[in-house]
């Protein structure tokens, strides 16, 4: 699978999206090493602070399947706009812990992406190593 294979698959995950308020749909999808992809898409809720992130439920689902941070291959997180959409504050503390810090973040929209990763997007990440 390409990286424009895995940004394709965000889409049609961002097609899920719940985002009644905002109108702002995101989709995520996560390429494992045994090829199966998971999607992600931001579920929004009356009480803002309940809504979860495309890419928070597309690395939880991976994990609630029973893989880890050894099994994922790639990320990619989409919305049709630029600037290119980035991970919030919360969603970089949990990929810090959640992916391996070289995992390729795929950052996309409809005809462009970029390739990062959350050691680029969160340094000096707080991690269970500071415990
Ligand atoms: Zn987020």
């Amino acid at each position: 699978m390409n990286y424009q294979m895995l940004i394709d698959e965000a889409f049609i995950a961002r097609q899920k999206a719940y985002a009644p308020y905002s109108q702002f749909q995101v989709g995520a999808s996560l390429l494992l090493k045994n090829g199966q992809i998971i999607h992600g898409c931001n579920i929004e809720n009356a009480a803002y602070g309940s809504s979860m992130c495309a890419e928070r439920n597309a690395v939880f689902q991976a994990y609630c399947q029973g893989y880890h941070k050894e099994d994922i291959v790639a990320l990619a997180i989409v919305a049709d706009c630029l600037p290119l959409i980035s991970p919030c504050g919360a969603c970089r503390q949990v990929l810090a812990e959640l992916l391996d810090p070289s995992t390729p973040l795929l950052l996309g929209c409809k005809d462009y992406f970029e390739v990062t990763n959350i050691q680029e997007l969160l340094p000096r990440a707080f991690t269970g190593e500071n415990l």
